[in-house]
């Protein structure tokens, strides 16, 4: 039996705070039920109602699927379990108080978890972010525009080649060929390595550089973007190389993960570049009652490990765990260990009915890899919002049509990782 289906009858009510709805933090709301039917007060503080899943987002925008399809009703899940939702995000943590500040008022806590995820660094304000992925729904005015009305021209700058931006902009322009829309949507990349996917295999990069070259994308690698200004409705962006500034209409923002600002501004022990401390319990140094987790926490041993859904994926069922240990009051040696997986695979799709594999230095474009792909997202997202809508719209690579029932001790907690 997990912990988390024990019954806590024993023990007297607590407090329980969830800061950020993350993908790390679903299998938690999932299993609160059980801990708000024995008594215990649970609250989510998330800024928004959905969380958008990151596996299916650029194929969402490639036109593959539906928003319903790619995100989660945070607020469903907590109404299902009991678990009071405030729809703020939270501005300040006071871990010796054991009280979270969010929508003007202080929430107190006898235990609490953070999955507030990660935001792209250096983002001017101008520029739409892809992490909270509910940000590039910004995109969706544009696209409608450029796909309705034939008059329509746009300009879209994504800044950043590593696997977020190369995904999306492969999907996005995939979308506009097949709807014979490439004229309409001008697409630029801007990164400083001197190749797209500059963390993956050599062979890899080439493939996509040759497809993105092949539906027009322009590629200004070794440069950065300065600043981005306003002109005339649009945005100039003004590039450190020698080439000459752009002047575009959407600037979205891929260059990786910061912290964000409330774990150092909350005093919390942080790396020196502000992600939050925990160790293998995903116990935050020194704070025993407060647990984090996701793209926000840097885990003691595991300095490298990337930011990706996978591992935030991963430590969800460990954050649940331990959440419930805590609710019980018992001592640290019930409490279980996170060890992430040795080799995380990434499948990117592509916009081609070929999905990118990539483990390490190998890599591999081939249509199962994309069928594959599309079986672990949706049985995951399936766990979490019940089936997938609608039949597909694009027999080409089969993307939505029904599942057979996912075999969930294997498939629950899988995930696609970049
Ligand atoms: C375009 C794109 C595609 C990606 N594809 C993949 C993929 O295929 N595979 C993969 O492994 N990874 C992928 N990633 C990375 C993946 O999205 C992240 O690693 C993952 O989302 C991290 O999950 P998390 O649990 O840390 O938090 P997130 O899922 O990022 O969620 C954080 C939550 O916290 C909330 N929040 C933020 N601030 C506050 C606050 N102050 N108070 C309360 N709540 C707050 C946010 O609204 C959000 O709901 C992709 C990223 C991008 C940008």
């Amino acid at each position: 039996m997990k912990t988390s289906d024990r019954s806590t009858t024993s023990t007297p009510p607590k407090r329980a705070v969830l800061v950020g709805g993350g993908h790390a933090m679903l299998p938690t709301l999932q299993a609160a039920h059980h801990w708000t039917d024995a008594g215990h007060e649970v609250t989510l503080i998330n800024p928004g109602r959905f969380l958008y899943y990151s596996g299916m987002v650029p194929e969402y925008l490639g036109g593959v699927y539906r928003e319903p399809d790619v995100r989660i009703d945070l607020q469903a899940l907590c109404t299902a379990a009991g678990v009071r939702f405030v729809d703020a995000p939270a501005t300040a943590l006071d871990a010796a108080g054991k009280r979270v500040r969010a929508d003007a008022q202080w929430h107190a806590y006898d235990v609490a978890a953070l999955d507030v995820g990660a935001t792209p660094p250096g983002r001017p304000a101008a520029a739409i972010p892809t992490k909270p992925l509910h940000g590039l729904k910004a995109l969706d005015a544009s696209l409608r525009a450029v796909l309705h009305d034939p008059h329509v021209r746009r300009h879209l700058l994504i800044v950043g080649a590593g696997a977020a931006g190369v995904e999306l902009s492969l999907n996005l322009s995939a979308r506009l060929h097949r709807a014979g829309k490439a004229s309409q949507l001008k697409l630029t990349i801007v990164d400083q390595a001197d190749r797209v996917l500059p963390r993956f295999p050599v062979g890899a990069s080439r493939y996509v550089k040759r497809l993105l070259l092949q539906r027009g994308v322009r590629l200004h690698l070794e440069a950065e973007v300065d600043a981005l200004t306003p002109e005339n409705g649009a945005v100039r962006a003004v590039l450190s190389s020698d080439a000459p500034d752009l002047v575009v209409d959407d600037v979205v923002w891929a260059t990786g993960a910061a912290a964000p600002a409330l774990l150092r501004d909350s005093g919390l022990p942080c790396t020196n570049d502000g992600f939050v401390h925990v160790d293998e319990h995903l116990q935050v140094d020194g704070h025993p009652s407060l647990f984090a987790a996701g793209d926000c926490a840097k885990v003691d041993g595991y300095a490298d490990l990337a930011r990706i859904g996978v591992h935030a994926v991963k430590q969800g069922p460990v954050l649940r765990d331990n959440i419930a240990q805590a609710l019980h009051s018992r001592t640290d040696s019930a409490l279980r260990k996170f060890k992430p997986y040795t080799i995380a695979p990434l499948i990117l799709s592509t916009g081609t009915p070929h999905g990118l594999w990539i483990a390490g230095p190998l890599w591999l474009a081939a249509t199962p890899m994309l069928r594959l792909k599309h079986y672990i997202d949706r049985s995951w997202i399936q766990s979490y919002q019940g089936p997938v809508h609608a039949p597909s719209r694009h027999d080409l690579w089969d993307a939505r049509a029904p599942l057979p029932k996912p075999p969930f001790s294997v498939v629950k907690d899988a995930y696609t990782t970049l």
